[in-house]
């Protein structure tokens, strides 16, 4: 019997022991093919060992030193990279622990730029039905997996929502993209007047819907609408690419391929690949001005922000995607799986759509293809396929649909960067 609060508190998970390359060991001899990346994390693989190396040399230099006393050269030169790196003046960052803290962190700092800029009545995120952004309460209130919100509804802020753009389950019959797309950002627009525009914050949307349906790519065009939106009532566009960005998407930002630049962006998972907890806020620099010539300060903190060890651990992976060119890898690789998905999966009754972006692809598994009819949710098929996977010796990351059983259940796949052509 474990003692962890394991996430299945009847049934514990296999004991892991060792993982190198694409392929994780358990306590009992058994060995996994990750093609899920864990849930979209390990970019790199498992024991990277120039990963390993910079972990190693940054604990015997300095293991930890807390920010309120110190910066330290690992967060100073990882901060730096990424704002390099960054489109725009996408200029400054904010090291915090993980996914959520960053969401968390950027609700903050949105909510701080107005308080310092005399409209302190903008007090509401805008968000979408289908999304996650995190599991503390702020990143949960403004996500809309109703599963994983309902039993903490009365711990929530209020967030209006609008539909998420996911085209398959959505567009009219005989409507065009154009007209979908067109018809999602009226329905942005009418939210934000109903709401008031002088009471938004800003629109809070993950580029390219991870966990919550699956891959699910926006329309053209709908991001340009989003941010023009932004920018007529005065909001902020705060893209969540924790799952999404730092290549998984064949581009370092999702966003770079919609032509648009968010004024917060929200990283998590692939920074660090897996290595060391560890997540941002790039903010773009009007954000930054703002607080630096008023308060002098953004009023938020952790204990283990810009931790050494994890700023070098994601130092490095950035380092390794650039110099072995990994983008390049993503996209071709991507390209090979979901024509390898469709030969073997095109024609199956029980997939409805293929789709993703990258190296992060996803399969929607439906009851009746033609109606697109989901599975009854009370089946937990999700939760089925991922045990027979793992009994085969193979990671993937399946979620169940709606509560509603509007939506279906799907499988999630986002390989390691490094994985070959044959693997
Ligand atoms: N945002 C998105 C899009 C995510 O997929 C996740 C995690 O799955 C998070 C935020 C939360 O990140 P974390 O689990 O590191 O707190």
């Amino acid at each position: 019997m474990s003692q962890i609060i394991h996430r299945n508190l009847r049934r514990p998970p296999p004991l892991a022991v060792g993982a190198a390359g694409i392929t994780v060991r358990d306590q009992q001899g058994n060995s996994y093919l990750d093609a899920s990346g864990g849930a979209a994390v390990s970019s790199l693989g498992h024991a990277h060992p120039e990963v390993l190396a910079a972990m190693h040399a940054q604990i015997d230099k300095l293991a930890y030193a807390h920010t309120a006393f110190f910066s330290c050269e690992a967060a100073e030169e990882l901060a730096a990279r990424l704002a390099n790196d960054a489109p725009g003046d996408l200029d400054h960052v904010y090291l915090v622990s993980g996914g959520s803290e960053a969401m968390e962190a950027a609700l903050k700092l949105a909510r701080q730029y107005f308080v310092e800029g005399e409209q302190p009545q903008r007090g509401v995120f805008i968000a979408r039905r289908q999304s996650y952004h995190g599991n503390t309460l702020g990143a949960l209130a403004v996500g809309g997996n109703e599963w994983r919100r309902r039993p903490f509804e009365p711990l929530l802020m209020d967030v209006p929502r609008v539909a998420p753009c996911y085209a398959y389950r959505d567009r009219l019959p005989g409507q065009s993209i154009d007209d979908y797309t067109a018809a999602l950002l009226r329905e942005l627009e009418q939210c934000i007047l109903a709401t008031g525009p002088e009471q938004v914050i800003g629109f809070v949307a993950e580029t390219v819907v991870g966990a919550t349906a699956g891959a699910v790519p926006p329309t053209p065009g709908y991001f340009r609408g989003v941010r023009k939106l932004c920018d007529q009532y005065g909001m902020l566009l705060i893209a969540d690419e924790v799952m999404c960005g730092m290549g998984r998407t064949g581009t370092l930002y999702a966003f770079e391929q919609e032509n648009v630049l968010p004024d917060l962006v929200v990283l998590g998972k692939g920074l660090g690949a897996g290595y060391q907890p560890i997540g941002a806020v790039l903010a773009r620099e009007h954000i930054v001005k703002r607080l630096r010539d008023g308060s002098g300060a953004f009023q938020h903190g952790h204990t283990y922000m810009g931790h050494p060890v994890a700023a070098a651990a994601a130092l490095a992976v950035q380092k390794v995607i650039q110099r072995d060119n990994l983008l390049g890898a993503v996209t071709a690789r991507g390209a090979t799986m979901r024509r390898l998905l469709r030969d073997a999966f095109g024609a199956h009754p029980h997939v409805g759509d293929i789709r993703g972006r990258g190296l992060l692809l996803g399969l929607e598994l439906v009851r009746e293809r033609g109606a697109k009819t989901p599975f009854d949710p009370a089946l937990k098929l999700h939760a089925a396929v991922k045990e027979q996977a793992m009994a085969r010796g193979l990671m993937i990351y399946p979620m169940g649909g709606t509560i509603d059983g509007r939506h279906g259940d799907h499988i999630l796949l986002a390989p390691p960067f490094i994985a070959t052509e044959a693997e």
